[in-house]
């Protein structure tokens, strides 16, 4: 008897999110016109997007290597760069192609406001992010000597709680572990209370709705799979945390970079597979995913 096909459906959110897609669509913009460009770090956590940019003319740069350019173009992506960057950029005369993310954009602002008018309390802005994530680093330049990096609960001793505290958080991390995060804090300066009464903590709702929206709609769509396979470039913070996201709900499931990675054993009796990415997996790249898994 011959066996039903497999389902294989794709998560409809998933594909690069408006930040991603809006700096591809520039950089492509910019190439077509035949300038020479280049993209300080990779423009995406994806390699083989990277790679089909990469094609089509566009150079990635290191800072080191940014340091040395003069008189070019230079494409700042969605994650944003610290003022620092900004101030090389004119000294060298290098026009700047600004593909930071909107939302990063406005943060960033809201930072550099904050930092001015937390000055005479003595303020701390703390960002909760992943260290050396380009965003990361941005939202601490935009910070300036008020930063203070908090990668997670155990983290938290860093800040001083006699003192106010500003939190931001990273746009791609889980919003559950912001949460956390911004309770203990809370209860650490209410301990301090008695000799500083005055002392507050003001948290920013700053991680980006196209990702925290996705937590709950990604947990359905891997709870209705047999079979869910994640794909994903290997540096991508969002892809490890949305990928964590779908391994709580289902214990069959897979994280791919690419189509090669795909073991025919993971299918074995299913029914049914979800194929669903990160925030920086190109649409095109989970489709020819489903594609083969549908072909096999
Ligand atoms: S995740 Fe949100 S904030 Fe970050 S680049 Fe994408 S759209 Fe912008």
């Amino acid at each position: 008897m011959r066996r039903e096909r497999m389902r294989v459906e794709i998560e409809p959110g998933s594909g690069f999110c408006f930040g991603v897609e809006n700096a591809v669509r520039i950089a492509e913009e910019a190439l077509r016109n035949g300038e020479q460009v280049y993209c300080l770090g990779e423009i995406v956590h994806n390699d083989i997007e990277v790679a089909r940019l990469k094609n089509m003319g566009l150079v990635t740069i290191t800072y080191d290597e940014f340091a040395e350019l003069h008189d070019c173009k230079v494409l700042v992506r969605a994650h944003g760069e610290p003022p620092s960057t900004y101030e090389k950029a004119k000294e060298n005369n290098i026009t700047i192609i600004d593909a930071t993310c909107p939302i990063v954009h406005s943060m960033q602002e809201k930072i550099k406001t904050v930092a001015r008018i937390s000055a005479e309390e003595k303020g701390q802005i703390v960002i909760f992010g992943k260290k050396g994530h380009a965003e990361v680093i941005g939202l601490l330049g935009a910070a300036g000597s008020k930063g203070v990096l908090v990668t997670g609960k155990h983290d938290v001793g860093k800040i001083d709680f006699t003192r106010p505290v500003w939190l931001f958080s990273q746009t791609t991390r889980s919003k559950d572990e912001y949460e956390l995060v911004a309770e203990i804090i809370r209860l650490n300066i209410e301990r301090h209370s008695v000799e500083h009464p005055r002392n507050t903590l003001k948290v920013y709702n700053t991680i980006c709705h196209q990702v925290w929206a996705r937590e709950p709609r990604l947990k359905e769509f891997a709870r209705n799979h047999d079979v869910i396979i994640f794909v994903s470039g290997k540096k991508s913070s969002n892809g490890r945390m949305l990928f964590n996201v779908c391994c709580s709900e289902n214990k069959r499931s897979h994280f791919i970079s690419s189509p090669e990675e795909i073991d025919p054993g993971w299918f074995g009796n299913a029914e049914s597979t979800g194929v669903c990415g990160a925030t920086s997996t190109p649409k095109w790249l989970i489709q020819k995913v489903a594609d083969v898994i549908s072909e096999m």
